[in-house]
């Protein structure tokens, strides 16, 4: 083949990238695209932290593909089109990308890959961000797996392809296409600048990567439910992005653990299995799209979440006086992250103390979030509220204090976002409402929306109403 386009979407990186290598393997010219989705960036979910992050992840790409000869186009629009007219301006004979297993993404392809063959252009487009897709994992019946345990088992039985070497450099062509050029920051497109808690980019990737395994992993088991302790991996914003692959993160892993003793591989098949769960809600949302708008667990959407739309605010901005989940939000609002077990906190708080709906809680987290990830996060909330695969059953409700006490026992995470808790004893730190009246610190936080042990028999009853009902078809593989 003579000329052909590697369209980027979310593999923002050179080195292990399935499609852009087979892009080079199978045409003499390949001419790199990127086209910022105007669906996607107008999207009600998108948000300042996201944009920032592909941005820059955007703009290290340029950089480094413009180093190995092959200059990234940037075009903006809706992709048909867009990638249309690119492939008939280059003369390309056929477009080569790696799969995206949300709906959108999936039936954008299918439009894709049938206005490219009615011109006569191919349509390759291949697995990349996962090590399992589609059929590649089935139970025994042949059904896409709904529990997470016999599909992890399933998943560590696959072979880890190794991670392929990098594109070589080539001659630049002489002329480039037009390409529009990227905003300095997301407040050129209408969104807020943030604060930032990883930078964009394949090298930030490896770095971020380098630092984990060198410090963290080997104590990750211990260690990664601890949202003041720097334990876990960050990540979750380049697996998103594509700014790093799966196979290149277990490669390094098994690099880096050669001289390890038992129990530091223990703890880092604890990071192993995480990785697991992101294919898992993967290809949960690939097997049962409805879940990006319902209950996985379809009775469920017969809930009556009787919340308040003032208590919704409260959570939202970090004052509904339990230290641990206000300390979490005011986290996440600063920086667009979260800790994994402040996530399970908060969102727990959401839909059973709040008795607010879990999609509510997951719109927020899509603005807010740097990694927000619809089949991650989908799968999250779902996991709270109780409506998901393997989800944590209804009547498991935290209690964010003991939750508090037991994963933040001297208060350092909320110290560090709740400035007005700062100077309070350990004691009270997870209950203020306990500590001394007239405490000075008290009079700036506010008291409590709800009570927890008010709340409980609520959500309870409210689950149990639906399960009286007389059940709807079985969602259930
Ligand atoms: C309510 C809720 C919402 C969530 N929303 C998202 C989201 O939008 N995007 C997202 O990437 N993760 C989401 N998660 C999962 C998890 O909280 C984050 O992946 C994790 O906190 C990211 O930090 P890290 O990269 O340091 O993770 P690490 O602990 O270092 O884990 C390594 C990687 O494994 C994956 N991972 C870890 N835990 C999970 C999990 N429970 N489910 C799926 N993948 C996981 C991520 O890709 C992560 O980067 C959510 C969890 C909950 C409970």
């Amino acid at each position: 083949m003579k000329t052909a386009v590697h369209w980027f979407r979310r593999d923002l990186r050179i080195a292990d990238n399935t499609g852009l290598i087979e892009a080079i393997r199978q045409a003499q010219h390949v001419w790199p695209l990127f086209i910022l989705d105007d669906a996607i960036l107008g999207g009600a979910d998108m948000g300042a932290a996201r944009v920032a992050f592909l941005l820059e992840s955007i703009r290290s790409l340029e950089r480094d593909l413009a180093g190995l000869g092959r200059p990234l186009t940037i075009r903006r629009g809706l992709p048909e089109p867009e990638l249309v007219r690119f492939c008939r301006e280059v003369g390309a004979e056929a477009v080569f990308c790696n799969r995206d297993y949300e709906p959108y993404c999936s039936q954008r392809d299918t439009r894709i890959f049938n206005a490219l063959n009615g011109l006569g252009i191919g349509f390759e487009i291949f697995k990349d961000s996962v090590l399992c897709e589609d059929q590649d994992l089935l139970t025994q019946s042949g059904r896409p797996f709904a529990v997470f345990t016999p599909y992890s088992k399933a998943w560590k039985g696959r072979p880890v392809p190794p991670p392929r070497p990098r594109p070589a450099r080539c001659h630049p062509p002489a002329r480039s296409p037009a390409s529009v050029a990227l905003p300095d920051s997301p407040a050129a497109w209408g969104f807020p600048l943030r604060q930032t808690i990883c930078a964009g980019g394949e090298p930030a990737a490896r770095k971020c990567l380098s630092r984990f395994l060198r410090q963290s992993v080997r104590r990750y088991g211990e260690q990664r439910d601890y949202p003041a302790l720097d334990g876990t991996s960050l990540l979750s914003p380049h697996l998103h992005f594509g700014t790093i692959n799966v196979r290149t993160i277990l490669k390094s892993l098994r690099d880096s653990l050669a001289d390890a003793s038992a129990a530091e591989h223990r703890n880092a098949d604890v990071f192993v299995s995480q990785l697991i769960w992101r294919e898992f809600y993967l290809q949960i949302l690939w097997h049962f799209p409805r879940v990006a708008t319902a209950c996985f667990r379809t009775e469920y959407d017969r809930l009556e979440w009787k919340g308040s739309a003032s208590h919704f605010q409260a959570w939202c901005a970090g004052q509904t006086g339990y230290p641990i989940v206000d300390a979490a939000m005011r986290c996440l609002n600063a920086t667009g992250w979260m800790h994994n077990r402040a996530r399970m906190i908060v969102a727990m708080f959401l839909a059973k103390d709040l008795l607010l709906s879990w999609q509510q809680g997951e719109q927020y987290f899509m603005r807010q979030l740097v990694d927000g990830d619809l089949a991650a996060n989908n799968g999250g909330w779902q996991w709270c509220a109780g409506t998901g695969t393997d989800a944590a059953p209804y009547f498991r409700i935290f209690n964010p204090v003991s939750q508090g006490e037991r994963f933040d026992p001297e208060g350092a995470f909320v110290r560090s976002w709740v400035p007005e808790l700062a100077g309070l004893e350990s004691r009270y730190i997870h209950r203020p409402w306990e500590a001394p009246s007239g405490s000075a610190e008290l009079k700036r936080y506010p008291p409590r929306i709800v009570r927890h042990e008010e709340q409980r028999p609520r959500c309870l009853a409210m689950f149990q109403a639906v399960k009286k009902m007389p059940s709807p078809q079985s969602s259930r593989p």
